[in-house]
């Protein structure tokens, strides 16, 4: 394992810094996260919580890294652990393993004064904090996840830096992530973002574990996540966080699948993201294609649950890039839920995309044909605008 072969590097498998001294360089393909449009941060318990209580002097130095990157346009998103070890210190609960109860009991003390500790430090910075606790059944249930992705593009379109978690207190065995490596994964990609740092204890991924292994190689850049890439994965697991290299990989595959690169981070230096911006060792890796096309594959996937037929101006619209408005549905089939697939079909009966429905079948048909400002009438509710918007739609299937 301590040696790859030259070829396996030039094979595109991996490049490993060490081996190959172009690596870094990559082509220029190494993201730059001074660049980043939309960036998700996850941060273990470890970084901010130690013996002590909170390290609040890191925390400062994160924080105003985080403002730096909103001045630059960026949206930021932070993913922060540390409810439970901070949880657990304020409550005195003894060391060793909690039964979930006490994990629960420790988050609902922790999580108030994490969320407190980043408000008060972004606050200064000009920079707005909003709370968002999730758990795994709103990314699996599909009305939930379009709510929730609704609100996360709603705080980040107002400017505010989501402090997200898991909602440890109501959160399960059965309903959890369990570790916020993961959860950032599938946070980076529901929202789209194109970058996402796991500030960790480790600056990247090996060929073996380096605490043990003189041989141990580090890893600049994967472009492909391959089976050896996987094997990798049995590597360092720190006392008070949930995941080791084995989460780390699972999110790198969820964030590439999703278009959205992955960076794996030494996060105990003050500001982290300058640091990576300033050529700190790191594990990138690549994403496959951009987040919104990826999306777009991801619902082009889908097994429809409608049809919505639409007249020659709706197909017109749509060609251009638009959403599709109810004015210009002539018939809808089938019974679909707000968030299921609907194949968009010409009045030939030619399929000319595919989408998420932001109305169930039965208000469809209702509004089917009417102009926006007649729509709330027939709803009794505010509608929205779209029946199908443009950024949940594959085009030309
Ligand atoms: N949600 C847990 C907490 O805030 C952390 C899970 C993890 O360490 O990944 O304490």
């Amino acid at each position: 394992m301590a040696t790859l072969s030259a070829g396996n590097v030039d094979g595109g498998a991996l490049n490993a810094g060490p081996l190959n001294a172009g690596a870094t360089g990559a082509g220029g393909r190494v993201p730059d996260i001074a660049r980043a449009r939309r960036l998700v941060i996850k941060i273990g318990s470890a970084l901010l919580v130690d013996g002590g209580g909170l390290r609040t002097g890191w925390l400062h130095a994160l924080c105003d890294d985080v403002a730096d990157w909103r001045r630059r346009g960026a949206d930021v998103i932070v993913v922060s652990s540390g409810s439970i070890a901070l949880g657990r210190r304020v409550l005195d609960l003894r060391p060793g393993p909690l039964t979930l109860e006490q994990a629960q009991a420790a988050a609902a003390v922790g999580q108030i004064r994490l969320a407190r500790a980043y408000e008060e430090m972004l606050a200064p910075h000009g920079v707005t904090t909003g709370q968002v606790l999730v758990t795994l059944e709103d990314s699996q249930n599909r009305r939930r996840y379009l709510n929730s992705r609704a609100t996360m593009e709603t705080l980040l379109a107002l400017g505010v830096v989501p402090i997200v978690n898991e909602n440890d207190t109501v959160a399960t065995d059965e309903i959890r992530f369990g570790d916020n490596d993961r959860l950032a994964a599938q946070i980076a990609v529901t929202c789209g973002a194109d970058q996402l740092l796991l500030l960790s204890d480790v600056d990247g991924l090996y060929t073996a574990n380096p605490k043990t292994d003189p041989d141990a190689r580090h890893i600049a850049l994967v472009d492909h996540i391959t089976p050896e890439i996987e094997a990798m994965g049995g590597n360092p697991v720190s006392g008070l966080s949930k995941g080791g290299m084995k989460t780390k990989l699972m999110a790198a595959r969820t964030a590439v699948a999703g278009g959205c690169a992955m960076a794996i981070a030494e996060g105990s230096v003050l500001r982290p993201l300058s640091a990576v911006a300033g050529g700190a060792r790191v594990t990138w890796f690549l994403p496959e294609g951009d987040p919104q096309a990826a999306r777009k594959r991801w619902i082009a996937a889908m097994k429809p649950r409608g049809e919505l037929v639409v007249d020659a101006g709706a197909a017109r619209a749509l060609a251009d890039g638009r959403s599709l408005l109810p004015a210009g549905v002539r018939s809808v089939a089938g019974s679909f839920g707000r968030g299921d697939p609907v194949l968009i079909l010409d009045e030939d009966g030619t399929t000319l995309a595919q989408g998420i429905a932001r109305y169930d079948a039965a208000d469809s048909r209702r509004i089917a044909g009417l102009r926006s400002d007649e729509i709330g009438a027939v709803l009794g509710y505010d509608p929205r605008a779209a029946l199908v918007h443009r950024d949940d739609m594959a085009v030309g299937r």
